[in-house]
């Protein structure tokens, strides 16, 4: 599972240049470090954006060093195949996973995962993070036409679609797209009703859910 990239996907949410210049450049935290890649990895734009990041990092790099004649790694590097403008879409439910979040999982299916009941219609699967890691990476299954809480975040949060759509204020995310929200962005995510939206999040602090009722069972469900 998981290693093939997809001929095409409708992706209309991408990384901003903050995040693929962190990327780039080694300094993201790991678990944001692979929800960006797991994006990168189907998302050709964000691909050809993370390239042209590390060649100019990696000139700069050399001029820093003052070593103007050694060429940087990107430019050493085989082009990836992009994917073509005649190719057809391929239907979402045959896609594999992003390949890092497939290593994440150790070859496991997401319909093989032990998932973890939260709250109604919303269940989680915690991804383990290397020795003294920030933050938290989760798989997060919320069912067919069930929102999450309201709630904002106590730092940054990364989320990939995996499967399934969701809408919010800012729109709507489907399989390929990337919410990126900041501190105290307030989001009430609404699933679509044909299917499970499965998610993987980054984030670098615990949701603040605006309910009193979510927040005091937060620590029973630890979301
Ligand atoms: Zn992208």
């Amino acid at each position: 599972m998981g290693a093939r990239r997809p001929p095409v996907l409708r992706i209309t949410h991408h990384l901003d240049a903050t995040t693929i210049i962190a990327l780039a450049s080694g300094t993201l935290d790991e678990a944001l470090g692979v929800v960006a890649a797991s994006h990168v990895w189907w998302c050709a734009k964000c691909r050809d954006a993370l390239k042209e990041a590390e060649r100019v990092g990696g000139y700069l790099l050399n001029k820093l060093t003052r070593n103007d004649s050694a060429v940087s790694s990107a430019d050493g590097r085989a082009p990836d195949q992009t994917p073509g403008a005649n190719e057809e879409p391929m239907h979402a439910a045959n896609i594999g996973l992003p390949l890092p979040v497939a290593n994440k999982l150790g070859g496991m299916s997401l319909s093989d995962l032990r998932w973890r009941w939260a709250v109604p219609g919303l269940s989680l699967h915690q991804l383990a993070l290397a020795k003294g890691g920030k933050g938290r990476l989760f798989l997060m299954r919320i069912g067919p036409g069930r929102a999450v809480p309201q709630h904002c975040h106590g730092g940054e949060e990364l989320t990939l679609i995996l499967r399934g759509s969701y809408s919010d204020r800012f729109g709507r995310f489907a399989i390929g797209d990337i919410a990126a929200l900041h501190e105290n962005v307030v989001h009430r995510p609404l699933v679509d009703r044909e299917d499970n939206c499965i998610c993987l999040v980054a984030t670098e602090a615990p949701a603040r859910f605006t309910s009193l009722i979510m927040r005091m069972i937060q620590p029973f469900v630890r979301i």
